[in-house]
């Protein structure tokens, strides 16, 4: 096989997903965040994972990922839109029992007048400045929208992953005066604010990037693994060069492996001279640039030639791949490509 094999422990994810779900108290309730088609690594099979393990709530950014979490579902589990009720999207929200966060009073407009009884959420800034109603505008709707019985009103931290930023009591006090006695079930707590404890937690938590093993949740059991195939190797003398625009040059003989997987499969590019490969527990130095299709890897030090290099695995996450790259864990995940062939691992499988 020419292309690489990205593994996927289904286990780990719901496994992740309890032991998040036990983080905060039993009355609080843990949903799944599956937007970008879970992080990358299939919406539809984390899903049924995830309502496997429990979940009864999902999220996703758009109600387009809405309509395939359904179909992956079936009837039953509560999917939530963050985008809210988009021009063109009535059908869809209506036929397939979508739940739209609406972010404005014209979100609110559509939604009340286009498909009146249907639920709905109401998304509100606190303070990130991204999505929602701000405090006055929510001021003069909340008569109205708390009368047509929202069953959310959910926020959003903007520096969750820095336990110690001013910005998280300054949200959570934003958010308790915006909802303090309205009696709808609150939620404002993401992967990082479950960490931050009870006091981010209300009534709903929506993890995101802790089910898939990454920061800031560094209890996260690992999820992916990537495994590159060794396409051929070659004997480099000293002062010959290896890739585009010359990018590695070997100081002794040294014999490097080519190996199918480059930044079109979301190594990024930064990647150039700064990662490495493992060969089951050995380290091996990715040297030169990283191209379209392929990387180049120092296996001089090793005894046989190995039929695959690992780039994520039991030695290297998405976080510590992404701090190479200078970018983070969500990014590098969403960014996995398309030409991979996935191995679900589930059932102690
Ligand atoms: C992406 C997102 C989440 C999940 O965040 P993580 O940091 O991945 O846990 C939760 N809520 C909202 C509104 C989001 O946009």
């Amino acid at each position: 096989m020419a292309t690489g094999t990205l593994t996927i422990d289904l286990d780990a994810i719901a496994a992740n997903w309890r032991a998040l779900d036990k983080a905060s108290a039993s009355g609080v309730q843990t949903a799944g965040v599956v937007k970008a088609d879970a992080y990358g690594l299939g919406a539809g099979r984390v899903a049924r994972a995830l309502a496997r393990a429990g979940a009864r709530r999902f999220f996703v950014a758009a109600s387009e990922e809405g309509a395939a979490v359904r179909q992956a579902l079936g009837p039953g589990p509560q999917i939530c839109i963050l985008s809210g009720h988009m021009a063109g999207d009535t059908e869809m929200i209506g036929d397939l029992d979508l739940t739209p966060m609406l972010n404005s009073l014209e979100q609110v407009t559509r939604h009340l007048e286009s498909l009146p009884g249907h639920a709905f959420g109401v998304q509100l800034d606190t303070g990130m400045n991204r999505l929602g109603m701000e405090e006055a505008e929510w001021e003069a709707a909340a008569p109205f929208v708390l009368d047509a019985g929202p069953e959310l009103l959910m926020s959003h931290l903007a520096c969750a992953d820095e336990p110690d930023h001013p910005m998280n009591e300054a949200q959570l006090a934003a958010f308790h005066a915006m909802t303090d006695g309205t009696g709808v079930p609150r939620s404002l707590a993401a992967t990082g604010g479950i960490l931050l404890g009870p006091r981010y937690h209300f009534d709903l938590t929506r993890p995101g990037i802790g089910l898939y093993g990454g920061r800031p949740y560094e209890g996260a059991l690992r999820v992916v693994s990537l495994s590159l195939p060794v396409i051929q190797t070659r004997e480099v003398g000293p002062g010959e060069f290896v890739g585009y625009s010359c990018g590695w040059e070997a100081e002794a003989p040294s014999l490097v492996a080519t190996v199918q997987g480059g930044y079109a499969d979301g190594l990024l590019r930064g990647l150039s001279n700064n990662a490495v490969l493992w060969d089951g527990d050995t380290p091996c130095p990715l040297i030169g640039r990283v191209s379209m299709d392929l990387i180049t890897v120092d296996i001089s030090h090793l005894a046989e030639v190995p039929r695959h290099l690992d780039i994520l695995g039991p030695h290297q996450g998405p976080d510590d791949l992404a701090d190479a790259a200078g970018t983070i864990g969500y990014e590098m995940l969403t960014g996995l490509g398309a030409r991979y062939g996935r191995r679900y691992l589930e059932g102690g499988a």
